[in-house]
């Protein structure tokens, strides 16, 4: 079934139009990476700092539907989304149309400068898409990193206070401050201190290691927070629903519910970093969701605008209007092309009912992540909620994580068309992060190339 997939035509360019018309097919015709690619590559080892790498050994020509062609003709399944963004598919026809006649009319102004109609009406459908009944507000910048910053900025302004809790395995960004809020040391902060302060770590619930219930890891996180910080001095805990770089680790239930309960009791600001959970991924529109949780603030980005640059804050109302004006903002923030590009994201996932396709790709992949679990002890771990999969990677006799198994199975993925990346603290955490517009085909087809992947890195 996942035997390299060969052709007799052989393209001689790659297409030039991306998007579902894309023929959706695993089909390699070429040595991987191909001449192309490895043109390209020689081209960036002379002109790419080094410290910028890439995960897979092919450049993109075009993308669509549930593959990406690269320059030599390539087609890859793609189970990577460009790390959870192209969540309605790449290309997609209304994001393409959209971002076509935003950016003819005009492709910026500077919205502090002079307003547009596309960001007011990106922050009236964040505002009711998130959860809470009560009003709520948005702002709109580029990154999920600078959506990060401005939460904490709205949080310690509207409390006065300045310490930030965030916890084990956390990922949020890699500018100075989200650097010393994200925990993974290296490759994110290995000689680029020093840090922002006031930042607290404190543990995670992390079922498949604790062992704990969400009560009793949210006791445990409790006890911390107050005798190392003080209930008082908190600003906002920041805390990612289910873990994105850190190992798609889904806390035990009850566990954000417990730790948003104690914000409540103490008057800080419970901020859910839904830059990589949210917007449909994993079966709701909101990861919080599945736990009956109501951040008071919320952060968005990668699903948001289908690759173009937008992220925003959103949440109470109360909070968010405390900043003086002109406190928050940036030069490019809410672009209107990224907002065009938003908009059609959010109508796309209303009108083809994506958040009920994450659930049911949540069902074929664990159909086949669990059977590969029952055959192989090296799979510690099946988890995850929607089109956000993760398998935990150990060795079977100790129990101690396998980050070089990891590697080998993603690099034989990639040499069999398939788009795979890895995550977590130690790197043994390979993850699932399909387009909501792949087929059931070839998500059948990409787990045949994983689960041979296995049996060839035995
Ligand atoms: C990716 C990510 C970020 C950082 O987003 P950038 O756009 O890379 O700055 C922050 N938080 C989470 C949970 C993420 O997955």
């Amino acid at each position: 079934m996942s035997n390299t997939a060969s052709s007799t035509s052989v393209p001689t360019s790659a297409p030039a139009v991306g998007g579902p018309g894309l023929p959706q097919v695993r089909r390699l015709v070429t040595e991987i990476p191909g001449p192309r690619s490895r043109a390209l590559a020689e081209r960036h080892r002379q002109a790419v700092s080094a410290a910028v790498s890439t995960t897979m050994p092919v450049f993109a020509a075009a993308a669509g539907g549930g593959v990406l062609v690269d320059v030599d003709g390539n087609s890859f399944i793609d189970f990577g989304c460009g790390i959870a963004v192209t969540t309605v598919g790449n290309a997609a026809p209304a994001v393409v149309e959209a971002v076509g006649a935003q950016a003819a009319a005009f492709t910026h102004t500077a919205y502090m400068t002079t307003p547009y109609e596309a960001y007011v009406a990106v922050a009236e459908k964040l505002t009711a898409l998130t959860p809470g009944d009560f009003p709520k507000k948005a702002m709109l910048v580029n990154s999920g990193a600078e959506a990060v910053e401005n939460a904490v900025k709205v949080a310690r302004r509207a409390t006065g206070r300045d310490a930030v809790v965030v916890f084990d395995h956390a990922f949020h960004g890699r500018t100075n401050l989200t650097m010393a809020m994200t925990a993974k040391a290296a490759p994110y902060k290995t000689g680029f201190g020093p840090f922002a302060g006031e930042i607290y770590r404190a543990p995670l619930s992390y079922p498949y290691r604790d062992g704990l219930t969400g009560a009793e890891a949210a006791k445990r996180a409790i006890e911390r927070i107050e005798a190392q910080i003080g209930a008082d001095q908190v600003a906002a805990l920041v805390i990612e629903p289910i873990q994105g770089e850190g190992g798609f680790i889904v806390p035990a239930p009850g566990f954000l519910a417990a730790l948003l309960e104690w914000c409540h009791a103490h008057g800080a600001v419970f901020i859910a970093d839904e830059i990589q959970s949210g917007v449909a991924r994993t079966g709701a529109m909101f990861a919080c969701e599945h736990e009956g949780v109501v951040p008071d603030l919320v952060t968005i980005a990668k699903g948001v605008a289908g690759g173009l640059p937008l992220s925003a804050v959103v949440g109470r109302a109360d909070l968010m209007d405390v900043p003086q004006p002109g406190g928050l903002g940036g030069t490019y923030g809410g672009n209107p092309v990224a907002c065009a590009a938003a908009l059609a994201v959010l109508d796309t996932i209303e009108s083809d009912d994506l958040v009920a396709r994450a659930r049911a790709i949540e069902t074929r992949l664990l159909a086949a992540l669990t059977s590969l679990k029952e055959k192989d002890p090296r799979v510690g771990d099946v988890r995850g909620r929607g089109a956000m999969i993760a398998l935990e990677l150990v060795d079977p006799s100790t129990g101690e994580p396998d980050g070089a198994l990891a590697k080998r199975i993603a690099a034989q993925a990639h040499a069999n068309g398939v788009i795979l990346l890895t995550c977590g603290t130690w790197g043994n955490v390979i993850r699932l992060l399909p387009p909501l517009s792949i087929s059931d085909e070839l998500l059948d087809d990409g787990m045949g190339v994983v689960a041979d992947a296995f049996a060839a890195c035995a």
